[in-house]
């Protein structure tokens, strides 16, 4: 086992890193900006050491630092969390390079996965239900255009880098496409280093449901059931829970096994989500696979008992799975809102300062994952997402009123949040009959 592990992180996971590794006896160092210099979990750690100014380029993103302060740390691993560099296959080279385990996937395996068209290939030869679409990237115009006239409009042109929701462009008509591709092309490599783009169906109604999967480096690929993720705004999740309403169990046990299968084929260790859509006829399409722990891990953690992040962990120390796929066993349903410095009544405007007033939810199956306490200062550099709170009941119904419930005991002040848009879901009467789909949140909020 690690003796001693970096957090290359910040914020909420930074602390949830922190925690599992003091339960598993492994001391922390974790590195931190300026901007963060005050953030209470530092504390918490062994040793923390500063590695540059608030902006994420010159300090979380900042991949000589962060090697350097864990030479000088002297660590066995580093987690990256989530963000930051946790999707770079650079970096995971870089760390095998300087003989620190990199707690992830490989970088061939990143490669394989990360990528979306490559992922969309090796996808395609172990049978998981992808999009119909482009192949590879699509190169011309015409070629964009022979493409959607064989599967039909609307399409959306992709980045093969995209992340972050970023990028995507749907096209009703040919003209559309034809006056978008060259655009999508080149804001995708402005945005992301790599011009790719390759097209796929458009779904009009659909909701996002996606696979946790784990995998060992002794060939095992296990996966830990679904979360539906379709309450988005601007493609951003804002409120995920397991197991999707109404999502018929041989159908996803079908779709799950498919998922762990291309986690075992890519030969992958560590924690992944296998992202879909679903279609009103509950067809599944691909969308990306994110090769790292994710924001909406706990969900699936309440429902299955199983800790992903002290797995991602063990899985990188070389440690088999130490459960079976026939020991994973849902129990009951949990939801997850994320709680974002952001004022709902102003069209989502980041609300970054001092918090003078937190008083936090507990009681039966209630978690909160938070790095804040009170007067803790909101930094203006990084995401907005202040914390999670996260339940868990016998059934959704439950589910719901018991989140209502600490959502009224939740309070925060001065600054906004997106406490009272949660709130308010949790009384409308289409999301509590689970009539949910990638769209909701945006019909709502016209
Ligand atoms: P990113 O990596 O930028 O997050 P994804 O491919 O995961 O991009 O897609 C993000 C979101 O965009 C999805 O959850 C969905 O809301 C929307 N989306 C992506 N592809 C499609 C599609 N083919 N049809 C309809 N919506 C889509």
């Amino acid at each position: 086992m690690f003796r001693r592990i970096l957090i290359a992180n910040r914020g909420e996971i930074a602390l949830r890193i922190l925690r599992a590794c003091r339960e598993l006896g492994i001391e922390t160092v974790c590195v931190y900006s300026t901007a963060d210099r005050n953030a209470p979990y530092l504390r918490l750690a062994d040793r923390a050491i500063c590695i540059g100014p608030g902006p994420a380029e010159e300090s979380y993103l900042n991949i000589s630092r962060i090697i350097s302060a864990a030479e000088v740390a002297d660590v066995d691993a580093i987690h990256p969390g989530y963000g930051f560099l946790s999707e770079r296959a650079d970096f995971a080279a870089i760390c095998r390079d300087c003989k620190i385990e990199f707690i992830g996937p490989s970088p061939e395996a990143m490669a394989k996965l990360g990528d979306k068209v490559a992922c969309k290939q090796t996808a395609k030869a172990n049978k998981v239900p992808i999009f119909p679409g482009s192949e590879g990237a699509v190169d011309d115009e015409e070629e964009a255009v022979k493409i959607a006239d064989d599967i039909g409009y609307p399409v959306i042109i992709k980045a093969s880098a995209g992340g972050g929701g970023r990028g995507m462009r749907v096209c009703r008509n040919e003209a559309s496409l034809r006056s978008n591709i060259r655009a999508a092309q080149q804001e995708a490599l402005a945005a992301f280093g790599n011009g790719a783009v390759f097209i796929e169906k458009f779904l009009e109604h659909a909701r996002h449901v996606e696979v946790q999967c784990l995998g060992d480096k002794h060939g095992h690929a296990v996966y830990l059931w679904e979360r539906d993720c379709s309450m988005q705004r601007r493609h951003q999740k804002i409120i995920e829970e397991a197991p999707g309403p109404g999502i018929e169990r041989k159908k996803m046990q079908t779709v799950c096994e498919a998922a762990a299968r291309l986690i075992k084929a890519a030969e992958y260790s560590g924690a992944a989500t296998v992202e879909f859509l679903m279609d009103e006829k509950q067809n599944f399409y691909m969308l990306e696979v994110n090769t790292r722990v994710q924001v909406e891990h706990p969900v699936t953690e309440l429902i299955t008992g199983i800790d992903i992040v002290k797995m991602s962990i063990l899985v990188a120390a070389g440690l088999p799975i130490p459960f079976k796929q026939k020991d994973v066993e849902i129990r009951g349903h949990a939801m997850e809102c994320r709680i974002n410095a952001e004022d709902p009544d102003r069209n989502f405007m980041p609300s970054a300062g001092r918090i003078d007033t937190w008083e936090t939810p507990g009681g039966p199956g209630v978690r909160l994952d938070t790095h804040v306490i009170p007067g803790y200062v909101v930094p203006p550099n990084y995401d907005s997402m202040i914390g999670k709170l996260i339940v868990h009941a016998d059934d959704r119904e439950q589910c719901i009123e018991r989140m209502a419930r600490a959502l009224r005991e939740f309070r925060v002040g001065p600054i906004k949040t997106t406490i009272p848009l949660h709130s308010r879901l949790m009384e409308h009467s289409d999301f509590r009959r689970g009539g949910i789909d990638i769209h909701f949140l945006e019909r709502l909020l016209k």
